[in-house]
């Protein structure tokens, strides 16, 4: 499961700032419903998101209504708000709620103060505003390979054997069109192995891309 704060981290808070500089903390969330979305690739649709946030409990309606509009619509995801009668700083109140899961590979905030406290808890973390060095990414990237590699197993070995078999004279492609076709084929057949090689054959979101992927060719093939 991954951790994910939202203002600036998801949504660009900094047009509403000065209210926060002038502690009028109601039009300050209340305006949040018009923040523009940011970063919203660090939402992978694999991963089990928890959003974590130091705004107060009342404006769930607002912030479940902005995360509808602008969250890619297979995004499954929990809230988890700041109590109103909490009024513990963001590092300390974030802390003790990750306290609690053993299972996060990686949280995102905006803030200095509260990634050092997740440092300390040992959780992986980091600021998608800020540039990162290149051995970070490689990090994160191997981290992210062995989460993808632990749910599809050597799917990406397994792939060139049913190719091979379905196509066992190899292919001639010579037109764009085709190229498409070809393109959409293997999309599906890896979205199938994909299904085949996850936990029990449990992976619906690779049915529901087989499914888009074969319709996607469908619409190009004609009738
Ligand atoms: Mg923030």
């Amino acid at each position: 499961m991954i951790i994910v704060d939202i203002d600036n981290t998801i949504s660009d808070a900094r047009w509403r700032n000065e209210y926060a500089e002038r502690k009028e903390w109601d039009i300050y969330h209340s305006l949040s419903i018009h923040d523009k979305p940011i970063n919203l690739h660090i939402l992978e649709e694999d991963d089990s998101i928890f959003f974590l946030t130091g705004r107060p409990e009342k404006y769930r309606d607002i912030t479940l209504k902005w995360m509808d509009k602008h969250l890619p619509k297979k995004t499954r995801y929990k809230v988890i708000m700041r109590p109103e009668s909490d009024f513990a700083s963001a590092p300390k109140f974030k802390a003790s709620i990750a306290s609690y899961f053993n299972k996060i590979t990686f949280a995102w905030d905006d803030r200095e103060d509260v990634l050092e406290a997740y440092r300390k808890l040992g959780i992986p973390c980091g600021n998608p505003n800020s540039k990162r060095a290149p051995a970070s990414i490689l990090e994160q990237g191997a981290t992210t390979f062995n989460e993808r590699n632990a749910l599809y197993a050597d799917n990406y070995l397994l792939f060139g054997g049913v190719m091979a078999a379905l196509l066992p004279n190899g292919v001639q492609i010579n037109s764009a069109e085709n190229w498409n076709k070809f393109g959409l084929l293997i999309q599906c057949v890896s979205k199938l192995t994909r299904f085949c090689n996850s936990p029990d054959m449990t992976h619906r979101d690779s049915v529901h891309d087989l499914m888009v992927y074969a319709a996607m060719l469908e619409s190009i093939i004609g009738d």
